[in-house]
């Protein structure tokens, strides 16, 4: 029998996996979600596994070193989540999506690999904070990993080049919402993108910082070029 926590976190599991995927936020069995658990283990969506139309019993259960201990075989995408958890202590849930503005913002010549968006909003910066782009690796590709531990644990969320957002959070909910408003913020920048935008200013994220004692790689005197 499996504890109730874990059963809990199955079901989560699901209930978010199909909610972003009924919401277009990521195609075919594209995409994955992890969540770590008491004992070190986590527990995994499986390869090739629509997120639309998961089974609780079938996630993939691993143990502490990322070893399958029951369910189906887990993603491939496995040294994605494995580098994030490593780097990022407080982490206890992972979302990975192929969503469409994401992908498409990873692809402009004029991204900043330490943010790849602007402050357009005070939710992107409260619920993501800023997100590194990482260049292009092929699917679960174990060099991604090292990438991701070379940004040493101080971004929650990462994009892909060509591929998509990895995102982490205290909890499964924060992770998907994290994951949610940096897709909803990527969409505004390619809707205003040369039109001139008007997006927050140095002071104002500043005081947002201070405010709500945000944790912002750049605001910490690493001011970008
Ligand atoms: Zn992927």
């Amino acid at each position: 029998m499996k504890d109730a926590a874990e059963r809990h976190q199955r079901e989560a599991i699901c209930r978010f996996g199909r909610s972003l995927f009924e919401r277009g936020l990521t195609p075919g069995s594209s995409g994955n979600i992890s969540v770590r658990l008491d004992d070190g283990g986590w527990l995994v969506t499986p390869t090739n596994a629509s997120l639309g139309f998961l089974d609780p019993a079938r996630i993939s259960r691993l143990d502490a070193q990322a070893k399958l201990i029951s369910g189906d075989a887990p993603t491939k995408e496995i040294p994605l989540h494995r580098a994030l958890y490593e780097t990022r202590g407080s982490a206890r849930a992972i979302v990975h999506l192929h969503s469409t503005h994401a992908v498409a913002l990873s692809l402009l010549p004029e991204i900043d690999p330490r943010a790849v968006l602007p402050p357009v909003t005070p939710y992107y910066l409260m619920r993501t904070g800023e997100t590194a782009l990482l260049p292009y690796y092929r699917p679960g590709d174990p060099a991604v990993g090292d990438a991701i531990r070379g940004l040493a644990g101080k971004y929650a969320a990462v994009l892909l080049a060509n591929h998509g957002p990895v995102v982490a959070g205290d909890t499964l909910e924060a992770a998907v919402f994290a994951t949610e408003e940096l897709e909803e913020t990527a969409k505004i920048y390619l809707l205003v993108r040369g039109l001139n935008p008007r997006f927050l200013s140095k002071q104002q994220v500043l005081d947002l910082v201070q405010r709500f004692d945000l944790n912002l790689p750049h605001t910490d005197g690493d001011e970008p070029k």
